[in-house]
């Protein structure tokens, strides 16, 4: 069986598995560790494995080898990408940045290297508050590239932020109108959603939270019924969390065979590809010199202000 060879293979190697919330099941079961943008690179942080197998998308592997330079990361498929990373190009962001000298940047950790390396602070859905507040309130702060995170932020803290223009096809899929019908349909469902969702679908929300944070705020209420507007890998680890718990994928826009929002960045990986990639050692990630410099100093600075 696959699942036997990946792990085989991953005691050979000396590898690490670190998979994100939104991979498949059979991803999730041979990982190391299962977690949110802030918890993977946390472990990528203290890893001493030789190589790590990022199952997750382009700009998580980037992060991984970023704090790794000496390992070799490698990604089950190199065009894994993420549509509100490519929502935020180097020469258009650096441009925005040159005409805003006085701002602090502090970007989403959904971006690319070259983003990371034009920014102060780097922080993810867990710690984007945290972090704004650290900043003292007389200093200006551009933060990119989710629009929506940013609102979030902004309503959350008080502070005016500027704003980069970006988002996420997964998360700005979810229909107003069907989650309307749907509330209705359950009256007794908590609704949960993640902060890159659209303002009107975070009015509708009982909390807002990280995938993480979801799966914490899902576990104080273990028998509820939760409505979860979030990409739809997250129901595999929260149902494992909450067995007794009903949940329910918020609906997308469009009709698709789940009725639900996947990521098809994310479910690009499959179980063949990470297979594959542990015994060839490819697609390796490699991010060049003079980026990875720049770009260590604002993560490691988001994971110094998180450690507490
Ligand atoms: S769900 Fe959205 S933000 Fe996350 S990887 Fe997919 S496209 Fe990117």
């Amino acid at each position: 069986m696959l699942q036997h060879k990946i792990a085989e293979l991953k005691k050979q190697k000396n590898a690490v598995i670190l998979a994100h919330y939104y991979q498949i099941p059979e991803i999730q079961e041979v990982a190391d560790y299962v977690g949110d943008s802030l918890g993977l690179s946390q472990k990528a942080a203290e890893t001493d494995a030789d190589m790590i197998v990022f199952a997750g998308v382009h700009f998580m592997a980037e992060t991984a080898k970023i704090l790794n330079p000496s390992k070799k990361v490698l990604l089950p498929d190199v065009n894994a990408g993420c549509s509100l990373a490519e929502s935020c190009p180097p020469e258009a962001f650096q441009k925005f940045i040159n005409s805003h000298p006085d701002h602090l940047v502090i970007t989403y950790v959904n971006c690319s290297a070259e983003i990371k390396a034009m920014s102060d602070i780097v922080c993810t859905s867990s710690n984007a508050v945290a972090i704004v507040n650290s900043v003292p309130e007389d200093k200006p702060i551009i933060f990119a590239p989710d629009k929506n995170l940013g609102r979030y932020v902004m309503q959350e803290t008080g502070r005016e932020l500027l704003l980069w223009d970006g988002s996420c096809v997964v998360h700005e899929a979810f229909s107003a109108d069907k989650l309307i019908s749907l509330i209705q349909q359950h009256p007794d469902a908590k609704i949960i959603a993640h902060p890159e969702s659209e303002t009107h679908i975070l009015k509708t929300a009982n909390y807002i939270g990280s995938t993480a944070g979801m799966i914490s705020f899902v576990k104080q209420h273990p028998e509820h019924k939760f409505i979860v507007a979030t990409e739809a890998g997250i129901l595999y680890k929260m149902q494992e969390a909450v067995p007794q718990a009903t949940l329910i994928p918020a609906p997308a826009k469009e009709d698709n065979n789940c009725a639900c929002s996947e990521c098809a960045f994310m479910k690009m990986n499959t179980l063949e590809k990470l297979y594959n990639c542990l015994q060839m050692e490819a697609p390796e990630i490699l991010v060049a010199e003079d980026i990875q410099n720049k770009a260590l100093y604002p993560i490691n600075r988001m994971l110094e202000l998180s450690a507490h």
